[in-house]
């Protein structure tokens, strides 16, 4: 079912009560699960305004609207929203879920700078959550997914960018240790505008590389110098690094921007051990088609208002492959599994909610005491669960 507009969203809402069914709210089906197997979907893609007020820094936006909208609409006013690697990304999904952003480690969570959200509640009726009108709400919608309320628009704060710079370097496999280790050198003193991602490539008719993805809130030079580690390291094959806009900043990694069959499986890092690249790096890839350890800290391990709180984890690793045929799926698995052997004793046993995989539930993403607070509001607030996310908190499958 597509809302035509905010006012359908009641009368849905209503049907909804009155038939028993569950609604499940995905603007796009980037985090599918079987938790929402039998509810009626809705769209909210046509909710799409876009509005952006650079006197206050601050923007308004539909449901319907994913992070390239936002970024092409702040850009030239030199602002910045904390947008994911990808444009395609819906803002309210990403946002629910907390929000991993390039910028993290300068701003927190997205779910941090959301101020306000136009929900249509569980009796069908309109309503502007802040922090001030709906404490337990506004801590709930800021990181604890989608199932409190059907969100109709939500506002943000934007950031004001002097100077952006980014890019990828690409080396061929045999170069990953010395990228490694420039890598791990760079990320112990990193300032918290510096942004720099690890990558193991497994990539269709190329051969295998390593990559670093990187961004800095600053001018060219800086950053350069701040990264001058990488530049001893012999055979780069590709350098896109530039001063850019914040609305380019979805071309850095490149992710693929129609539907694609993908298994994917993130979770935080405690640390990265000596023991932990050894593995990483002798262990044969096949099949997955990458690994990436993306660094955290700075804001985001300091502090947080979120619902997921601050994340003290310096980086998070995640395993991705392309998911083609069942038989493909079983060797996806059997290979994540024997890296997570191997990184058992220093991983975080956390995954951040937007990043969660089928096979977990919304406990991975939480501690218990925050598990308790979210379903004590989503009991509150929808008592006959009208509302059903990719991860609800009240799932069976997750233990009450
Ligand atoms: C290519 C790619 C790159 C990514 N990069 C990042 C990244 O850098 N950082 C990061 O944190 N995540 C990242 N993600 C994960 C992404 O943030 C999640 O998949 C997120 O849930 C996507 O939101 P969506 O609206 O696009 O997807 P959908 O699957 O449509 O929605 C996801 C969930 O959000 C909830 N929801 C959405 N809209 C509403 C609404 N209006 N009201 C109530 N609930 C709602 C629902 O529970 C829904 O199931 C990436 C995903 C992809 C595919």
């Amino acid at each position: 079912m597509e809302l035509a507009d905010a006012d359908d969203a009641p009368a849905l809402i209503r049907y909804a009560r009155e038939a028993g069914r569950a609604l499940t709210v995905q603007p796009n089906g980037h985090n599918p699960s079987h938790a929402v197997d039998g509810t009626i979907l809705v769209r909210t893609n046509r909710l799409n305004e876009v509005r952006v007020d650079p006197g206050a820094r601050s923007a308004r936006v539909g449901a319907g609207v994913n992070w390239g909208q936002v970024q092409s609409a702040a850009s030239p006013h030199g602002l910045t929203g904390v947008a994911g690697s990808s444009p395609v990304v819906g803002v309210t999904g990403y946002t629910l879920g907390g929000g991993l952003s390039w910028f993290a480690r300068r701003f927190g969570w997205a779910s941090d700078s959301a101020t306000a959200f136009d929900v249509v509640d569980a009796d069908g009726r309109a309503r502007r959550v802040t922090a001030s009108s709906e404490p337990d709400l506004f801590w709930a919608l800021r990181g604890g997914g989608g199932d409190y309320a059907l969100v109709t628009a939500l506002e943000f704060t934007l950031y004001p960018v002097s100077a952006l710079y980014g890019g990828k370097m690409l080396w061929p496999i045999d170069r990953a240790a010395e990228v490694m280790a420039a890598f791990r050198e760079i990320t112990a003193t990193a300032p918290d505008e510096l942004t720099v991602w690890f990558s193991l490539l497994r990539m269709d008719g190329a051969p295998p590389m390593v990559g670093i993805d990187t961004t800095y809130l600053g001018d060219a030079i800086t950053a350069q110098t701040l990264l001058g580690a990488f530049d001893g390291i012999d055979g780069r094959m590709a350098d896109s690094r530039r001063p850019m806009t914040p609305a380019e900043l979805g071309t850095i990694v490149g992710e693929p921007t129609t539907p694609s069959p993908i298994r994917s499986h993130v979770e935080l890092l405690n640390e990265l051990t000596d023991g932990d690249v050894e593995s990483l790096l002798t262990t044969s890839m096949e099949p997955l088609s990458a690994i990436q350890i993306r660094h955290l800290g700075g804001a985001i391990a300091r502090q947080s208002d979120s619902s997921p709180g601050a994340v003290t984890a310096p980086y998070y690793i995640s395993f991705i492959s392309g998911q083609p045929t069942p038989e493909a799926a079983a060797a996806n698995e059997n290979q994540i599994h024997l890296y997570l052997s191997a990184l058992n004793r220093s991983r975080g046993r956390r995954t951040p909610l937007t990043l969660l995989s089928p096979t977990q539930t919304a406990t991975d993403a939480f501690d218990p005491g925050t598990m308790h607070r979210l379903r004590s509001v989503k009991s509150s607030v929808d008592p006959t669960g009208v509302f059903r996310s990719n991860f609800p908190v009240l799932d069976p499958a997750a233990g009450r």
